[in-house]
């Protein structure tokens, strides 16, 4: 594994992560017993009906100073190191 190949433009920091970040809405249909027609006996979230994605973004974050870039930035602006 090679944690050093990228370079933060800001701070030269070589500590680079990529976030994926998500909202969703998750929909329950009320029945007769716990909402959502999956759920029985009790509320569980992960047994939905439904999800929708509302917004999603993948980025690269520094750890060091915290400076976000686009995810297609690791390709041009960032210092590609090997
Ligand atoms: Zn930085």
């Amino acid at each position: 594994m090679n944690c050093n190949r990228y370079e933060c433009p800001i701070c030269l920091g070589q500590n680079l992560i990529l976030k994926y970040e998500a909202n969703y809405v998750y929909t329950y249909i009320l029945d007769s017993d716990a909402p959502g027609l999956l759920n029985a006996e009790e509320f569980l979230s992960w047994l939905y009906d439904r999800r929708e994605l509302k917004h999603n973004r993948t980025y690269i974050e520094c750890i060091k100073c915290g400076a976000q870039y686009p995810y297609t930035f690791i390709a041009g602006v960032l210092d590609h190191r090997e």
